[in-house]
């Protein structure tokens, strides 16, 4: 159906015309003085979007993947010089990714029975406004990710990003509503406030008009999300281990591991964060690590040097998550060659460095007597997360044996973890991956409510 812009535009101006909100002076897009305010205008912008039709919503969609790729760069070095964290190179081509595979309204089917009794289809609507809470470690690329899908739901969306990464954010929201209003759309299709805090986050989890809240990052704000009294979708926290056993490549096995666990500095919840080897080939793997990959053979003392600066205080240092390999050596004193990529060494399952979600390049080799003894280790390490496995193996039987004990969202086989999103792999890309509350990949359909619509006794006309 052609869209009718006048239309559009005429209600854009009357709502904005009897819109009293406290917008931000600072000319950004989509940005207020406080989470009341950004909360109204995003409901004042959904009376919008919930009247386009598909083809106008997707319009916008279209024209914020434009903007995402020729802002791609802009977006890699704002993230890293804010945060710290990640290199600029991988965080370029993450946000080409979002651009190019984050699914739009093709996302949204209707499901029909058509029978001697009528016609009954399941519709998705849209929720209305969404709450959501973003991470440090992929700020933009959530919130463009999440806009795409939650947007092509027909929502709109309040931001409470993290603290640490608003600049970021705030450049993110501000395409997606410049986009918008490129297209005809409105303004404040996404919003945030000047300064999200826990209290921010708080009254938007409480806020009448929000019914559903999607939350990305660790355990502490999945839970305050599902204590909300809302609907939640949880993207939580993982451990990654990748298997390896005696079938494998090993050799591209070595090289497929450092390549998922070193993108972006191990900043991507799916990073494979340790390795759990099969006895018989882990000499072999751990020849191919140091010898191929460019990884750096730590002793018994440096690993505990490391563990005191990244554990410090028995708390993850946040001055070393997404810090590359060499940055790392450098704080226990080693100053590595200009190659080294990664950190490994071998150590029991309940070592600090192999337990605990760093979010860094490091990569303990735990190793196993069997491949028993390697599934149950890996669901060990995996911490009942369900998040993220990976494994190496030529062997169906121990494929399907680790998958259906490990019971993950995601579990790529025989390639580097970022084949989960859509990298050198099938299938679309998000970077809200709800492992605890079990939609698993998120996308636009994740967004949306299903609606029964039945026409009894007509409209079958088989
Ligand atoms: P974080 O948990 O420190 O912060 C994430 C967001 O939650 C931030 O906006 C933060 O301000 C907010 N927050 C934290 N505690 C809160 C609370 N009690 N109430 C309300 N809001 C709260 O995480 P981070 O360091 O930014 O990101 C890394 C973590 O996120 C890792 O654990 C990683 O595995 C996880 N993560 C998961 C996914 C996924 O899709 N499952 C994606 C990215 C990151």
């Amino acid at each position: 159906m052609p869209v009718n812009e006048k239309m559009v535009q005429e209600i854009v101006q009357e709502v904005m015309a009897k819109m009293q909100i406290a917008a931000s002076p600072s000319g950004q897009h989509g940005l207020f003085k406080d989470m009341n305010s950004a909360i109204a205008a995003a409901k004042e912008a959904q009376k919008v979007v919930r009247k386009m039709s598909m083809d106008q919503r997707e319009r916008i969609i279209s024209r914020i993947r434009e903007k995402v790729h020729e802002n791609a760069e802009i977006f890699a070095r704002m993230g890293v010089e804010e945060t710290g964290m990640g290199n600029v190179g991988d965080k370029i081509l993450k946000h080409h990714l979002v651009a190019d595979k984050t699914p739009g309204t093709e996302d949204i089917s209707t499901v029909a029975w058509s029978g001697d009794r009528g016609l009954t289809l399941i519709e998705m609507g849209p929720f209305g406004v969404i709450g959501a809470i973003t991470p440090t470690t992929n700020p933009s690329e959530t919130i463009l990710c999440n806009s795409i899908g939650m947007l092509a739901g027909g929502n709109t969306v309040v931001f409470n990003p993290h603290p640490a990464a608003i600049k970021t954010s705030l450049y993110a929201i501000n395409l997606i509503n410049e986009a918008s209003l490129e297209c005809g759309g409105p303004d404040n299709i996404v919003v945030s406030c000047e300064k999200p805090t826990l209290e921010t986050s708080d009254i938007m989890m409480k806020h009448k008009d929000i019914p559903l809240i999607a939350a990305t990052g660790g355990p502490g704000v999945v839970t305050a999300v599902l204590s909300s009294g809302k609907r939640g979708i949880g993207a939580g926290a993982g451990n990654p281990p990748a298997v390896v056993d005696e079938t494998a490549d090993i050799r591209k096995a070595a090289q497929d591991i450092v390549n998922g666990c070193t993108f972006d500095n191990n900043l991507p919840c799916i990073a494979e964060k340790e390795i759990v080897a099969v006895s018989s080939i882990a000499d072999e793997l751990m020849h191919y690590l140091l010898t191929e990959n460019d990884c750096y053979l730590i002793s018994e003392e440096e690993q505990k040097k490391l563990t005191e600066i990244v554990l410090k205080g028995g708390r993850l240092n946040r001055k070393c998550v997404g810090r590359d390999a060499r940055t790392l050596l450098g704080m226990i004193g080693i100053n590595a060659p200009a190659n080294i990529r990664c950190i490994v060494f071998e150590g029991p399952k309940e070592h600090p460095l192999i337990a605990e979600e760093l979010m860094m390049p490091i990569l303990g080799m735990v190793r196993a007597k069997d491949f028993d003894d390697a599934v149950e280790q890996a669901v060990w390490l995996e911490h009942g997360n369900r998040h993220s496995a990976h494994i190496h193996s030529k062997n169906i039987d121990n494929i399907t044996k680790y998958a259906k004990a490990i019971d993950t969202a995601i579990l790529v086989k025989n390639a580097p973890s970022y084949a989960a999103i859509g990298f050198g792999g099938e299938g679309y890309c998000t970077f809200t991956i709800a492992s605890r509350t079990g939609e698993g990949l998120t996308s636009a359909s994740t967004f949306t409510k299903r609606r029964r619509c039945v026409m009894s006794d007509s409209l079958c006309i088989r």
